[in-house]
């Protein structure tokens, strides 16, 4: 099957008693046995329930994987993967990756022994320089957030595995989705998405993915989303399938809008620089060609007025475009991440990352172009 096609297909079947073509959302968490331990494949919904099965199927389905497991949130699924380590391990992660992320690795599992670094994942060198012979996993997230700085995941896995094969590499696909890259099919070991944003895409929901193609690993994983219970309920992993049935369709929009949006503000005189993997001017535009089908519809820029109120100003007066948190849903987004996504990191390290008062982020959606460019050239003349 090819992808799009996939999307709406990709491990369902329709359901056996009636013939329902969407998986009817099983709101149990019981199941009835006709002797102690017989049953029809389900017992209790923390282990397995049949629309989150139907969605994990999907999951799996649409990052080329074998296995797919779907949790109450993102972070609920990084915590997930982690539990797969031991005190004493150590783990490398790219310096700018999702603040939630970087708040669980170091307030909550540094306490229990594990080690992090972070390293600057453009260059595969520092990668490699800080492996030792404790670090188990590379987290690795692109394109990061808000800068769409972009690693190169074949070539980071391929250096990797070179040097010891039983380190596992994840990546948060959560910018990308499967429909611009899939990393699995790239080498590495575990996929993982806040499906929160494109995958439901409709924001409506909170909820996380993991996919993996090794049967032991997920074998592990699934113990842990069972142990730990973290699961997704019923009525979320319908939204969620609902939602994948037009992943292409609205991946193909939002990256036009994307493009548009991105080529328009690297025209306007009030912006000083715009951050787009689709730009040729972009630092990692080749490796992005290579490993994406296109760039998606996340943009950053900054204003050439580097005061915090020229952005404020801006952000106030954008009529289509909402001032919120989140991306990937089909309403188009604009947020400040110094105040509100990267408001716990200290003025000094978001500066050094990059992160100044004038940048703006906007997660482009599915409207029409020309309403959006319209909405921004008012609120950029105010
Ligand atoms: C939102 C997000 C997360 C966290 O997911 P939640 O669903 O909010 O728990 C992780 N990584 C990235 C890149 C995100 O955008």
């Amino acid at each position: 099957m090819k992808f799009n096609t996939k999307t709406i297909h990709g491990g369902q079947q329709h359901e056996e008693a009636t013939g329902s073509v969407m998986p009817p959302i099983f709101q149990t968490s019981t199941y009835a046995q006709s002797s102690p331990g017989v049953n029809k494949g389900y017992e209790y919904s923390r282990a397995a329930n049949p629309t989150r099965t139907a969605l994990e199927k999907a999951f799996a389905s649409l990052e080329n994987g074998t296995h797919g497991f779907a949790f109450s949130s993102g972070l609920a699924a990084i915590d997930c993967v982690l539990r797969t380590l031991n005190s004493g391990d150590e783990v490398i992660a790219g310096d700018d990756i999702y603040g939630g992320t970087y708040r669980m690795f170091t307030n909550m599992f540094e306490k229990y022994g594990l080690k992090f670094r972070y390293v600057d994942m453009n260059e595969v060198g520092n990668v490699i320089k800080a492996i030792s012979d404790k670090t188990k996993l590379i987290w690795l997230e692109t394109p990061t957030n808000p800068l769409m700085k972009i690693a190169d995941i074949e070539e980071i896995t391929k250096a990797v595995k070179a040097k010891n094969t039983d380190i596992l590499v994840a990546v948060d696909n959560t910018f990308a989705t499967p429909y611009l890259q899939r990393p699995l099919d790239l080498g590495v070991d575990i996929v993982m998405h806040s499906a929160t944003k494109y995958l439901g895409g409709h924001s409506d929901l909170v909820m996380g993915a993991l996919m993996v193609k090794d049967a032991q690993l997920a074998e592990e994983l699934h113990f842990i989303q069972f142990a730990a219970g973290a699961i997704a309920g019923p009525m979320d992993s319908f939204l969620a399938l609902r939602g994948i049935k037009t992943l292409h369709l609205r991946m193909q929009r939002h990256c036009e809008n994307g493009k548009a949006v991105a080529e328009y503000l690297e025209e306007h005189p009030k912006v000083e620089r715009v951050f787009y993997p689709g730009l040729k001017n972009h630092p990692n535009y080749e490796v992005a060609k290579k490993q994406m089908n296109d760039f998606g519809g996340m943009v950053s820029f900054r204003l050439k007025d580097q005061s915090k109120q020229a952005a404020l100003t801006f952000l106030e007066n954008t009529k289509i475009f909402t001032l919120a948190e989140s991306l990937g849903g089909v309403e188009s987004l604009v947020s400040h991440p110094v105040t509100m996504t990267h408001a716990s990191i200290p003025e000094a390290e978001r500066l050094k990352i990059g992160i100044t008062d004038s940048l703006i982020r906007l997660s482009v959606g599915v409207e029409d172009i020309d309403d959006l460019l319209a909405d921004l050239e008012q609120a950029l003349s105010k």
